[in-house]
């Protein structure tokens, strides 16, 4: 899993700044620095570039630091909590007018019960509210909902000077900026920062009770012709309903961001009345267990302590947690365990590749990673993981390289928007002592990242050096002609 924060702040700066310190600690400097002063790139001093690999190990490996940022958001990648999410959600999907591929989940470590919609297609789920769900059917009826307010095309009610055109565009950016973490970045945060308040804030997010009401209406709709049930989704509503009368203080930021009132709740009784016996796929159970296991496990790591029973879902929460807890002999027992019942299991292999990458063991994360990568080949952030331990191994290290490079390659064409890919194609690149490639890479991230004059510089670095007429020649100059767009804009802006 990998969490990425978003500050909303202007200390961000300084806050993570302060965070790449603890996370070199945490991690065993030492390894990371011999690593380093073995590599150089020629476009920049190495320093800049220390600070970039140690920013990204901090990013990467942040769980092993508490979160600095008291406002903004946390956005938690995790292959198998997002694929879950899609499988339980296309069937809903597929009933709307809209392309099923083009709606992304969003996932937000907030402790707070909240579900949104932004930046078009992207439905943020907060870690909490999943966790508060008892079933796959209160879940995807959160989701229906949040698909009518999405296929309804409802801006959320401004209450401050700010445009709904501005918070859109602000979640757009905020997205290119979310998925292209895990490489590093201080500066990912300041485009958000500038605006100086908290993106999170139910000021923004908040709904009317007439789209309320509609997106039920669109939501029940998706639920009955995918065939799934409605009942998920008046249960959720019921819970909340004690809190209709408190003061917005006490409020749910779920209930406060969608009005909750007695007439949704009647409407969602009369559906579920007409058709009361529709259930989930029973297989939606474990991967809804499991999805709440692995979220409890890292961010609650004492209460996935204390569920004692014997099923895989708490067993691997237990795992986690004690992965969290640094006792990495009781997580590898466990994780162990869990893979002589389901020794084809991507997920299990990835987080042991993650324990024992985390704790220095690389040789044996390389063993654990490249089984998740062969079981889940559809999935780009566990290629990446590979790589990454890959790239630190000091056994046949240039055979190592080249994988590496031959996993980053498939997981960018999944990972689009992810910048951490390109920035360890830089790193591969540069250890093979090829710099053109190496430098191309390293401005396709500062793209990404919207650090213009460093994309600059290394894109003129990687164009002196890359042969005439190849694809990464052509590449670098399209780089460029979209910095000097860029540039140009900027200029008309000002
Ligand atoms: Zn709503």
């Amino acid at each position: 899993m990998i969490i990425a924060l978003f500050c909303t702040e202007g200390l961000l700066q300084l806050k993570i700044m302060l965070l790449l310190e603890k996370g070199t600690k945490c991690l065993g400097g030492g390894r990371i620095l011999s690593h380093l002063s073995s590599f150089s790139m020629d476009c920049r001093g190495r320093m800049s570039f220390l600070k970039k690999i140690l920013a990204g190990i901090a990013l990467l490996m942040l769980f092993g630091v508490a979160p600095v940022c008291a406002d903004g958001l946390h956005i938690l990648r995790d292959e198998e909590i997002e694929r879950g999410l899609q499988i339980m959600s296309r069937p809903i999907f597929d009933q709307t007018e809209l392309d099923a591929d083009s709606i992304k989940f969003i996932l937000v470590d907030d402790s707070e019960m909240n579900a949104f919609v932004a930046g078009g297609r992207n439905i943020f789920l907060h870690s909490g509210l999943i966790l508060k769900t008892q079933t796959p059917a209160e879940l995807i009826g959160v989701i229906a909902h949040e698909m009518g307010h999405i296929a309804d095309g409802h801006l959320f009610r401004i209450k401050t000077e700010m445009s709904n055109l501005s918070l859109q565009a602000m979640f757009t950016n905020l997205l290119g900026v979310a998925v292209a973490i895990g490489a590093r970045s201080p500066e990912a945060g300041i485009a958000i920062s500038s605006l100086g308040t908290n993106i999170a804030s139910r000021d923004f997010l908040r709904h009317t009770r007439t789209q309320e009401g509609s997106a039920d209406q669109a939501g029940v709709r998706y639920l009955q012709k995918a065939g799934l049930p409605v009942s998920g989704f008046l249960n959720f509503m019921k819970k909340l309903s004690s809190q209709e009368h408190l003061p917005e203080s006490r409020q749910s930021q779920y209930v406060r961001t969608h009005p909750l009132t007695q007439d949704r709740i009647d409407f969602l009784q009369r559906v579920v009345d007409e058709n009361p016996h529709v259930k989930t796929p029973f297989a939606w159970d474990e991967v809804h267990r499991r999805i709440r296991a692995k979220l409890q496990g890292y961010l609650f790591p004492n209460l996935a302590l204390r569920e004692k029973d014997d099923s895989v879902a708490a067993k691997y929460g237990r795992a986690i947690a004690w992965f969290r807890k640094s006792r990495l002999d009781k997580a590898l027992a466990i994780i162990d365990s869990l893979l002589k019942v389901e020794p084809k299991n991507p997920y299990f292999y990835e987080l042991k590749g993650q324990m024992l990458f985390e704790n220095g063991h690389i040789e044996d994360a390389i063993i654990a990673y490249e089984q998740a990568a062969k079981l889940a080949p559809f999935s780009g952030l566990i290629r990446i993981a590979y790589a990454h331990s890959l790239l630190e191994s000091k056994v046949n290290e240039n055979e190592c390289v080249a994988e590496a490079i031959r996993q980053l390659t498939r997981a960018i064409e999944k990972e689009k928007q992810m910048s951490s890919p390109h920035y360890l194609l830089a790193v591969a690149y540069g250890k093979q002592g090829q710099t053109g490639l190496s430098n191309l890479h390293l401005a396709e991230e500062e793209l990404m990242q919207n650090n213009i004059v460093r994309a600059k510089r290394a894109a003129g670095f990687a164009l002196s050096k890359l042969k005439k007429s190849t694809p990464a020649y052509q590449r670098t100059l399209d780089i460029l002609a979209v910095i000097e767009k860029k540039e140009k804009n900027k200029k008309k802006n000002n």
